[in-house]
């Protein structure tokens, strides 16, 4: 599968000099399996250009997964080119803890006070699905869901096809999460993706906030051995300079420890094939 970076920002998009090489955009990933399936997980600001992207080679078929419906996951949708293609089909995947809002949040966020266009105007064939089962089948991956630990609630998703699997795992607070259930979801995967919005020392002062520090991300990925992490959920304020600080913080301490993962800090623009 090929993973796409498109908005690796968390809270509020935060464009400008400092925010050149790791994007200022929120989140938003496109993930394209080996039988050409889409799927993007999130509608960050991020989604916009990508969108383009999409708009630019018709048909448009998208299976949209959100975490959870927060600003910065849902904002760039009506930004969705796709959206506004009448020979486009997108599957909007709600998350467990949300089933009879995601609609609903979906369309609020279109309404007159916020937005110009309604969005029954979407010209799109647009599906909103529950995702009820803990599995599901699309193209030739499978897809497993775990609940975050985040106010109002959220999901992550492991994406499994043959060997190889990428977990996304963002607004996620690990230092409370107070089980393991994290670590046997994160086993062995290819890719993990994980919420890294916090250095140590800020999180003491953001208990509760729903989001974790790097070094509980090296944690996690040490217990599950994933083979590569990637830092995302990057807080507005983290200049790209702060990143780059960040990474080798993360690498002095993966030294210390001798784990053999690697990290890197996700950077809108980015592609990997797993
Ligand atoms: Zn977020
Ligand atoms: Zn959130």
């Amino acid at each position: 599968m090929q993973v796409e970076f498109w908005g690796t920002r968390g809270s509020v998009a935060a464009p400008g000099p400092f925010t050149v090489r790791y994007g200022g955009n929120t989140s938003c990933v496109a993930v394209t399996l080996t039988d050409g399936t889409l799927l993007v997980l999130d509608a960050g600001t991020g989604i916009r250009r990508l969108g383009h992207a999409l708009a630019a080679r018709p048909p448009v078929t998208v299976h949209l997964f959100l975490s959870h419906c927060h600003w910065d996951h849902i904002q760039g949708f009506p930004f969705f080119a796709p959206a506004y293609c009448p020979n486009a089909h997108l599957s909007i995947y709600g998350y467990p803890a949300a089933r009879q809002k995601i609609r609903k949040t979906m369309t609020d966020q279109m309404e007159g006070a916020y937005f110009p266009v309604d969005f029954s105007q979407l010209s799109a064939k647009i599906e909103f699905i529950d995702l009820w089962q803990d599995t599901l089948r699309l193209g030739t991956s499978r897809i497993t869901l775990v609940e975050t630990n985040h106010p109002g609630g959220g999901v992550g998703f492991r994406i499994q096809e043959g060997d190889r699997s990428l977990v996304y795992l963002t607004d996620n607070e690990l230092g409370t999460a107070g089980n393991g259930r994290f670590t046997g979801f994160c086993h062995g995967a290819t890719l993990l993706i994980h919420d890294a919005h916090y250095t140590p020392e800020e999180m003491e002062t953001h208990r509760g906030w729903g989001h974790s520090s790097y070094q509980e991300v090296l944690a996690l990925a040490r217990a599950a051995e994933v083979q590569q992490v990637a830092l995302f959920h990057h807080d507005p304020e983290r200049t790209d300079d702060a990143i780059d600080a960040m990474v080798a913080a993360c690498r002095a301490e993966m030294a210390r420890r001798g784990d053999r993962f690697t990290c890197f800090a996700a950077a809108e623009g980015a592609v990997l094939s797993l």
